[in-house]
């Protein structure tokens, strides 16, 4: 269910408890909204126009900051098991035969399941640049990435930077675009201060190819008159690769970084790049994950995507931090939850706006009906549970 209030109006949400952020939680809170702001958060009675939604949790809303909306329409129709490169030869056949139409109307249908799952900040990739209106019709928040792959940089990139929705750009990845593509890819967006968005390290093929310049991948590739002979191959990891290459810094989002190790995490730190994982979709295609401790112990503050409906079984990232929890038990749940809110909004460029319930930022929260009787047993809760149809998003 969605909320629009009148902007203008003083409204004061009411709850069991209010997560400021994942290490800052009040008991019986409230939520003081004016003007679709955050003016302050309290404890205990108040007065003027109340909502109480009840006992359970306002938390912020949620960040997916890697989705294809594109695919959703190809929901359990792409099967992993014969491979990633089948995988995509697949998804690129099935995507052509469903058809525009349909496409969108798939979109559509993610953007709603996004918004009833408490997502209210996305990263979206669109590769045939269907989504752009339909995400912008939407309440929701964030960057709409226009990705390309391949050897020539098209005459047309439209950026923009829109204070609430970002039009961007994704290079789609360094086994499938040319070093020079890349770079020219990545320094639009420099010029703008944009994000950019690729994904880095995510499967066997990329690796072999990247790393001897021959295998499964430089065949499709070859297949597809896709000429590499001047990439510069071989080199020694993905990460490397593109800091070789000038491309890692505050703005690149590096998506995936399945096969790293000790030393891609200084680099990536040193240039400060914001990590996006998608463990869902890792363990689907890859039977892979990253390592998701070791970033954590190196200093890394990662924030969480879903990637499609093609690799992933929903787009919840209450579903997704359930996989983390389940999949890295050792992980606080706070660190859980920062991965989807402030590190999320802070990875894309919008932690003055999203990721906290503090003052003065955008009134963009999910209720929850947990029923919990301390802190912990809170942020246990919300990463442990779906909340499918039961949790309220407030949009404003
Ligand atoms: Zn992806």
């Amino acid at each position: 269910m969605k909320f629009h209030k009148n902007v203008n109006s003083s409204v004061i949400h009411k709850a069991g408890w209010v997560v400021i952020d994942p290490y800052t939680i009040v008991r019986d809170g409230f939520v003081h909204v004016d003007s679709g702001l955050i003016k302050d958060i309290g404890r205990g009675s108040c007065s003027g126009h109340i909502i109480d939604h009840g006992p359970g949790a306002l938390l912020p809303v949620l960040v997916n900051a890697h989705t294809h909306l594109e695919l959703c329409a190809l929901k359990d129709k792409v099967l992993p098991e014969k491979g990633f490169r089948n995988w995509v030869e697949n998804l690129i056949n099935l995507r052509n035969s469903v058809g525009t139409k349909n496409l969108k109307t798939g979109a559509i249908n993610g953007v709603k399941e996004l918004i009833e799952s408490g997502c209210g900040v996305i990263g979206e990739i669109s590769t045939l640049g269907l989504t752009w209106k339909i995400v912008s019709n939407s309440s929701l928040r964030g960057v709409w990435f226009r990705e390309f792959l391949g050897n020539v940089l098209p005459e047309e990139i439209a950026c923009n930077e829109n204070k609430l929705l970002i039009k961007s750009i994704a290079g789609h990845a360094p086994h499938t675009l040319s070093p020079e593509l890349l770079a020219d890819l990545k320094n639009i967006t420099r010029k703008k201060n944009i994000p950019f968005s690729i994904h880095l390290a995510e499967s066997e093929d990329e690796i072999e190819f990247l790393q001897t310049g021959k295998g499964k991948w430089a065949e499709f590739l070859s297949e597809r008159g896709i000429d590499f002979s001047s990439w510069n191959l071989p080199v020694e990891t993905p990460v490397r690769y593109l800091e070789d290459l000038g491309v890692l810094d505050e703005n690149t989002i590096a998506v995936h970084l399945i096969h790293t190790d000790e030393k891609d995490f200084e680099i990536l730190l040193r240039h400060n790049v914001r990590v996006c994982l998608c463990l869902r979709s890792n363990f689907n295609l890859h039977n892979m994950l990253p390592d998701l401790a070791g970033m954590l112990k190196a200093g890394i503050k990662p924030c969480l995507g879903t990637d499609s409906l093609a690799s992933a079984d929903s787009l919840s990232i209450f579903d997704e931090m359930t996989f983390v929890s389940k999949s890295f038990p050792s992980i606080p749940p706070a660190e859980i939850l920062a991965m989807a809110t402030l590190n999320g909004a802070s990875s894309l460029g919008f932690g003055e706006m999203f990721g906290s319930l503090t003052p003065g930022k955008r009134a963009a929260f999910v209720y929850v009906p947990v029923n919990v009787s301390s802190r912990s047993g809170l942020l246990h809760a919300l990463v442990n549970a779906d909340f499918k149809g039961s949790c309220k998003t407030i949009l404003q």
